[in-house]
């Protein structure tokens, strides 16, 4: 097996019951864009629902008619933007439709976006609601970085709301609904704590959080290099003396990203450092001795946290996980229910 990444969808439903818990009656929207940030989006949306969850938050109108297939009762919101035909799909999908710039469609549900500072989609000026508005957001720059210009676009989604009134307010995403509690309103789109992924960058468990993707490999080649000999591209690690080193079968292909050299996976649950430049299919760890081909590797999970590979790739928890690729013959995704 080239690797495998398990999906366990009771970790899912531990951690939606966390969220429903944090916003105190707050309905909890689940946000499954981008394949559930490459958890499954069919498998998380339909474990979010069932623990009451009530609402599926997605980007593309693709999206949400995929899900539409799996989840035929369910509200869906696509928060767009729509090109080409979306919008037919979106209305013959009978879902929802975030619009951040007029003219606004008839004949969907629409959910007026106003921008309170992310400075992306959203309207700057509050428009008299058309006669399908059903609901007014907006979205954080900084609920995880900087909770006092958090507070200034929450101020800010105040004021609009106190004029609709009538339409269902919805600014939260995981970090806000975490930390922030004025921020719940009547909903919170929350994502990435959906998948036990620390908004913050931290320990999950440190909000609560239990992580629900691990991805496991195993060891295809064992080899001694002598001191002065190299692995990989670049030959960006040479051997100081002479050093056992494991070929891992996954690589930059697979989303175990190139800037990824440094970072700790597990080899026969022991932590073992990642050397060498990251190949397409390959990446190599150094290791203590002789261990046997078919050792099994851990690169995410029993306590390998994403976070800990995203600080070292420099970037987030998200970019990590969505860059992970299931392709049946590369990296099989399997689902458990515990
Ligand atoms: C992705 C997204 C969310 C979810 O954000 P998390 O940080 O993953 O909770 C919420 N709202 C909008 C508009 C988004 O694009």
């Amino acid at each position: 097996m080239r690797s495998e990444v398990t999906i366990d969808l009771g970790a899912v439903r531990r951690n939606v019951r966390r969220l429903l818990a944090a916003l105190e009656g707050a309905e909890l929207w689940a946000v499954v864009k981008a394949d559930a940030y490459g958890h499954g989006a069919a498998e998380v949306a339909r474990v979010a629902l069932d623990e009451g969850a009530s609402t599926l938050c997605v980007v593309t109108a693709g999206e949400g008619v995929a899900l539409r297939a799996v989840v035929p009762d369910a509200r869906i919101l696509v928060m767009g933007p729509c090109f080409g035909d979306d919008l037919d799909r979106v209305r013959s999908a009978g879902l929802e439709l975030a619009v951040a710039q007029p003219p606004f469609p008839a004949d969907v549900p629409l959910h007026l976006k106003v921008d309170t500072g992310m400075g992306r989609y959203g309207l700057l000026e509050l428009p008299d609601p058309p006669a399908n508005a059903v609901g007014l957001m907006s979205h954080f720059a900084t609920a995880d970085v900087d909770p006092a210009f958090a507070a200034l676009q929450l101020q800010r989604f105040h004021a609009a709301a106190s004029v609709l009134p009538q339409l269902q307010a919805h600014v939260a995403n995981s970090a806000a609904a975490l930390r922030l509690p004025g921020a719940r309103c009547s909903a919170a789109r929350c994502g990435v704590a959906l998948y036990g992924l620390s908004p913050f960058g931290v320990d999950p468990v440190d909000d609560g959080l239990e992580p629900v993707l691990s991805w496991r490999s195993e060891l295809a080649q064992v080899k001694l290099l002598a001191e002065g000999e190299s692995t990989g591209y670049g030959r960006r690690f040479v051997a100081a003396q002479p050093t056992w080193i494991g070929l891992v079968p996954v690589g930059y292909a697979d989303g175990f990203r190139r800037d990824l050299t440094g970072t700790e996976v597990l080899v026969d649950g022991e932590r073992r450092r990642v050397v060498g430049t990251v190949s397409m299919d390959s990446f190599a760890v150094e290791l203590p001795g002789r261990l046997p081909k078919g050792a099994p590797v851990t690169i995410v999970g029993d306590g390998v946290l994403v976070e800990e590979h995203a600080r070292v790739a420099r970037t987030i928890n998200y970019e990590v996980t969505t860059g992970i690729r299931s392709a049946p013959e590369r990296s099989r995704r399997v689902f458990v229910d515990g």
